[in-house]
């Protein structure tokens, strides 16, 4: 107990020093973001900066040379990312799942192996999980890893997957089936991305989010050995589950980045806009709203640095990173469209980036799981957890005691 309290209040300061991250969002993220959202482009400058900073590889374990990170240094990454530019710390994200696959469920040696080669040249990873016909409900996966002599065949699609067209490694998904055609459920892989049979779709053009890159793959009977098979035959579900929840509380980290700086640009377009004789930060209705936004943002923030310290504490926080997510996406999206209005007929034009941060906030409500979704699973937490400490659907005998004496006194 003591030790977790520990994790607990240790997460609530970095650990690391955030000044050089900082620098780097200044000095290349933030001037980058207007232009590459413009042309909808993937920066490779940007992502190999990433990996020299050591910022794709920081899951490799300290035995082999890598910094751990825990996910409660992760938050505060993932939120200067997401200040600097929401589509960076996307492909930051996207990243760090397909690599969490990974690092989590492969057997020893394969770890190593794909550890140190991570340190020692540039890599990128994706997370496939997604189909046309399966987003949210994964147990509808038509891809197949069929049982060959040695491994698997994969054949199949995957579409949205972030640092598709050019993630060079891959933790894929697939419904695995036997040799007499007998389903043996959801099972991740690794997969390398020269793999032959592996081709990749053109990148889609989205809304928000427009400096990552987002592609869909093709698998005609890939070949997988059974030493990539990432958990065991069958445990899709739960590598995913374990993978995404703490991706989700990094997203909650990133949406509370992408709100400060809508809300920092704000702030600072009000106090140069004088209306009816002083600076809109002095109008009363504007501060009650800048104080209700301010707010807002920290609690998604406080959010995320506890569901981080749940992690770090060794539980599954699957509620607290669905809460983290739900919440900072929300925020995000409330904030930046709150600073759109407040930026007046220049939040609606594209030469001022506000418009950008909303609808880069949007994405983030949609991805690892809408909005909706995020409410039917912490519904799934909350719900067996009040209903097994009895206090909303039984009064203990002290409050029945009170009512009875209520009621004689009426
Ligand atoms: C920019 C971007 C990047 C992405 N990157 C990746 C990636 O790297 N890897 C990957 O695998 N996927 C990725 N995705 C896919 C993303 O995770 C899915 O789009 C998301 O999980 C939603 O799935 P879906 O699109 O099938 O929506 P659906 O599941 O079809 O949901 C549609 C709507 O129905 C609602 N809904 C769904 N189920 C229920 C329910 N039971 N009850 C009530 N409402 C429900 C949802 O809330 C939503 O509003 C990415 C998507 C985008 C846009």
């Amino acid at each position: 107990m003591a030790e977790k309290r520990r994790v607990m209040a240790a997460a609530l300061e970095p650990s690391q020093d955030l000044t050089d991250l900082r620098s780097f969002v200044q000095a290349v993220l933030i001037p980058r973001a207007a232009q590459n959202d413009r042309d909808a482009r993937f920066d490779h400058d940007t992502t190999r900066q990433l990996w020299e900073r050591g910022l794709l590889n920081v899951l490799v374990p300290k035995e082999f040379g890598g910094t751990e990170c825990s996910v409660s240094d992760l938050v505060w990454i993932a939120r200067e990312l997401g200040y600097g530019s929401a589509g960076v710390a996307a492909t930051f994200i996207g990243n760090l799942l397909g690599f969490s696959a990974m690092i989590l469920y492969a057997n020893s040696p394969l770890r190593e192996k794909l550890s140190r080669q991570n340190l020692n040249g540039f890599q990128l990873w994706s997370f496939a999980m997604t189909e046309k016909g399966c987003g949210s409900d994964l147990e509808k996966t038509a891809t197949t890893a069929r049982r060959v002599p040695g491994g698997y065949e994969i054949t199949g699609e995957k579409n949205f997957i972030t640092n598709a067209t050019h993630a060079t490694q891959l933790s894929v998904f697939a419904a695995v089936v036997n040799e007499n055609g007998e389903p043996e459920g959801i099972t991740c892989f690794y997969i390398p991305g020269d793999s032959p049979g592996l081709r990749r779709g053109d990148a889609v053009d989205k809304m928000g989010w427009r400096e990552s890159n987002t592609g869909h793959l093709h698998f005609d009977r890939v070949f997988v050995p059974e030493y990539h098979r990432l958990g065991d035959l069958g445990a899709g579900l739960k590598v995913l589950t374990h993978c995404l929840n703490r991706s989700k509380t990094l997203l909650g980290a990133v949406s509370v980045g992408v709100s400060t700086r809508a809300l920092d640009m704000v702030v600072e377009r009000l106090l140069q806009t004088n209306r009816y004789g002083r600076a809109l930060t002095d109008q009363s209705a504007i501060r009650h709203l800048l104080a209700r936004l301010h707010t807002e943002v920290e609690a998604a923030w406080l959010l995320a640095l506890r569901a981080a310290a749940v992690w770090d504490s060794g539980d599954f926080a699957v509620k607290e990173a669905s809460m983290a997510k739900l919440f900072g996406g929300n925020t995000a999206s409330k904030v930046t469209s709150q600073a759109v209005e407040l930026f007046g007929a220049r939040g609606f034009i594209n030469e001022y980036e506000v418009s950008r941060l909303m609808r880069d906030a949007k994405a983030i409500e949609i991805v690892e799981g809408p909005s909706l979704v995020q409410e039917l699973l912490i519904a799934k937490k909350v719900i067996p957890e009040k209903k097994a400490s009895k206090k909303i659907y039984q009064l203990d005998e002290a409050d029945a005691r009170r009512i009875d004496v209520k009621k004689k006194v009426a």
